[in-house]
């Protein structure tokens, strides 16, 4: 039989706010480890193996208010910086994404912030700091905002 269970569960100690502190904090650290800087969105790569893949001519680019090639979809598209294909992002159709698996272009520029993404990589790239992106960046800025990137020096 059992027995009459101790129903004499008064509060006896108070709520341990620190002790819930301490175990959110562990949470966080273990978020960090496992979606931190390894994974390459926190900061964008100065270097990338994909390179080699670039269009030769990237001073003559479309638009940046181009539609995607196969929705139409009119903004926010990627361009493709190893054909010049502009195509819509993964929140899209993700037809950008499509012509990674498709044609194995690897490398996109985004048009709405200009950000570019290496889809090997699986990271983004400092186009600012990478001399091989560094003009494309520069000819993407000046056709959306219609003047040189500030960071220009001289
Ligand atoms: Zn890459
Ligand atoms: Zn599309
Ligand atoms: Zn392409």
């Amino acid at each position: 039989m059992a027995n009459k269970a101790a129903s004499s569960s008064s509060s006896s100690a108070p709520p341990t706010d620190q002790h819930d502190e301490t175990e959110r904090e562990q949470q966080e650290d273990e978020w960090l480890e496992l979606y931190g800087a390894e994974s390459g969105w926190v900061e964008a790569r100065t270097h990338c193996d994909h390179l080699a893949s670039l269009s030769s001519d990237l001073v003559h680019i479309p638009a940046p208010n181009a539609h995607c090639n196969r929705c139409e979809h009119p903004d926010e598209n990627w361009l493709c910086l190893c054909c010049k294909e502009v195509l819509c992002s993964r929140f899209v159709n993700k037809h950008m994404l499509h012509h990674f698996h498709q044609a194995n272009h690897s490398l996109a520029l985004s048009y709405s912030d200009l950000s570019v993404w290496c889809f090997c990589c699986d990271a983004y790239l400092d186009a600012q700091l990478i001399p091989q992106l560094r003009p494309v960046y520069e000819t993407a800025y000046l056709l959306k905002f219609g003047e040189s990137p500030p960071f220009r020096s001289a």
